[in-house]
């Protein structure tokens, strides 16, 4: 059997001309005003793809700025529900017309696979037309039963201004579970994708601006996490940040926003496992354990980067396993055969080699893979589908973010060894369990610290379905009638009928 199933450069054809990126400024696209920029390669292919403008402290002050003023001027925040929904079904419409052009480019900057990306694309278009159905369903509540002369109502408002940061594992879907959430709401936004992958981003204002979105509502600023991200967090103009990526980030971002105590959503890591009960259907079980630990080449906060599997099929579901990863297509990102594609950066492969390494050294055995990848004709960085096992949990492996195709296997006897081990990371953002006995499956949800629990499948996501962690997996909750409230404020009105007041001084 060969060790793994490669996929050499396809020849597809990629841009001669890098994507040309600047910031969105108050409706105006413009250079940093010191002019200055960076660029992106293909994690893939090594080709330069994109030259974005690079802010600094007078590109983000001018974008807050704008925010601020289209905030409150009021026109947007106090515009019909209605309103506000017809241009995100416009853009919505718009994503699609343009769904392989950003595709592509996400792809090229990401070193996802296109197939995904497609996908992506066509799922970030659902999320604008979802949010688009709660603007115009926002309301609040009235109380009717405070006593004949009082009527409370609780009015739901805008937050206000609100910066939004993300990272480079899933640039347009994830400022597509904010943004159009935020604008929904009524809010005013500053946008600040991964200096790795700002294109679509960038393509994404253009859209809004055709879908007639009024300048200053959406400003996006490039640029490093040094200075734009901490300048959006900082700045008092600034009512809120939503915030995606590592949890040692989100840390920071709590430090600088309580300067000015503004409202903090965030998004972070995780160190997700599977629990498999002798009873699963290890067939289904062994697929969805490589789909979780390869989508997206493990660069993925809800990454299945762990199972804990009972002793008794322990041996069984691992060879499965192995012998499923050895069938995934790892390579080109652009042929359409392939399922995984390029790792981020060289920091980031020798990270996850790093990790490995460690695990190796505590005692750990590499069942599969464990090593970079060369694939022919291809610049850029690949790494190995890699099983790791002999797992324990004093490892790092066990309880740390790898975010690579990395898998460990852990074991365990009893339900309460089982809980004991997933719930002994300090992050908790998913979790999944595998048995054909529905209870097992019931006191494994109730009792996993996680945001999310899927039992018999992995990874499902809707719309509808909040999503979110708990412990060091972030605070706040996206998609769903959640993903609106976290932009919404919460005020009381109480109205008095009528001269019934009793007089406090006679
Ligand atoms: P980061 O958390 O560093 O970056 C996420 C975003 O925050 C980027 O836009 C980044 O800017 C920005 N940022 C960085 N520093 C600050 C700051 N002080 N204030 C405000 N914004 C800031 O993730 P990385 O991209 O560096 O990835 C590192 C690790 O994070 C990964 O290995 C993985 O473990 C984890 N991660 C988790 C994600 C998740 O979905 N949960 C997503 C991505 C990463 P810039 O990078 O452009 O400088």
């Amino acid at each position: 059997m060969t060790e793994f199933t490669l996929i050499p450069a396809c020849g597809a054809a990629i841009p001669t001309d890098p994507f040309i990126g600047q910031h969105l400024i108050d409706g105006a696209w413009v250079g940093s005003a010191d002019g200055a920029v960076f660029e992106r390669h293909s994690p893939a292919h090594g080709d330069l793809v994109s030259r974005s403008a690079r802010g600094g402290g007078d590109d983000i002050a001018r974008a807050i700025a704008a925010a601020r003023h289209a905030f409150d001027a009021g026109d947007w925040a106090a515009s019909p529900g209605a309103a506000r929904a017809r241009i995100l079904l416009k853009t919505a419409d718009l994503i699609d017309e343009n769904r392989e052009r950003i595709a592509v480019l996400e792809t090229l900057e990401s070193g996802k696979p296109i197939t995904q990306a497609r996908a992506e694309i066509e799922g970030a278009a659902d999320l604008w037309r979802y949010a688009a159905a709660l603007a115009r369903t926002l309301h609040g509540d009235s109380h009717n039963s405070l006593g004949p002369d009082m009527l409370g109502m609780v009015l739901k408002e805008p937050v206000g201004v609100v910066s939004l940061i993300t990272p480079w594992n899933f640039p347009f879907l994830i400022i597509s579970q904010k943004l159009p959430f935020a604008l929904a709401a009524g809010c005013t936004a500053v946008v600040k994708p991964s200096e790795m992958t700002p294109s679509t981003t960038v393509i994404l204002g253009q859209l809004l601006q055709r879908a007639g979105l009024a300048d200053g509502v959406v400003n996006i600023v490039l640029g490093y996490g040094d200075p734009v991200g901490a300048l959006m967090t900082g700045d008092d103009r600034v009512d809120m940040v939503s915030f995606t990526g590592s949890t040692a980030v989100g840390k920071q971002i709590v430090r600088t926003a309580a300067g000015t105590l503004k409202k903090v959503s965030l998004e972070l890591g995780g160190k997700n496992p599977q629990v498999i009960f002798p009873d699963a259907d290890l067939e289904a079980a062994a697929d969805a354990i490589v789909f979780g630990v390869y989508f997206n080449a493990g660069e993925c906060c809800n990454s299945g980067s762990r199972i804990i599997v009972h002793e008794d099929v322990a041996g069984t579901l691992t060879e499965m396993v192995v012998d499923a990863s050895r069938k995934v297509p790892f390579g080109d990102p652009l042929d359409p055969r392939t399922k995984v594609g390029a790792i981020i950066s060289p920091d980031h492969q020798a990270k996850i080699a790093a990790y490995v390494r460690d695990a190796e050294t505590a005692g750990a055995q590499v069942a599969l893979g464990g090593k970079a990848l060369s694939i022919d004709g291809l610049a850029g960085q690949f790494h190995a589908p890699t099983i790791v096992t002999g797992v324990t949990p004093d490892m790092a492996i066990a309880t740390e973010e790898v975010f690579g195709p990395v898998l460990s296997v852990l074991t365990f006897r009893t339900m309460d060894q089982a809980i004991l081990l997933a719930n002994s990371a300090p992050y908790g953002l998913s979790a999944g369990v595998w048995s054909r006995d529905v209870y097992t499956c019931l006191e494994f949800s109730r009792r996993v610290r996680a945001g999310t629990v899927w039992t018999n499948t992995w990874m499902d996501g809707f719309a509808e379905m909040p999503f979110g962690g708990v412990k060091q997996s972030g605070q706040g909750r996206e998609l769903g009638r959640y993903g609106i409230e976290e932009f919404l404020e919460v005020k009381s009105v109480q109205m008095r009928i009528g001269d019934t007041r009793p007089r406090w001084v006679a």
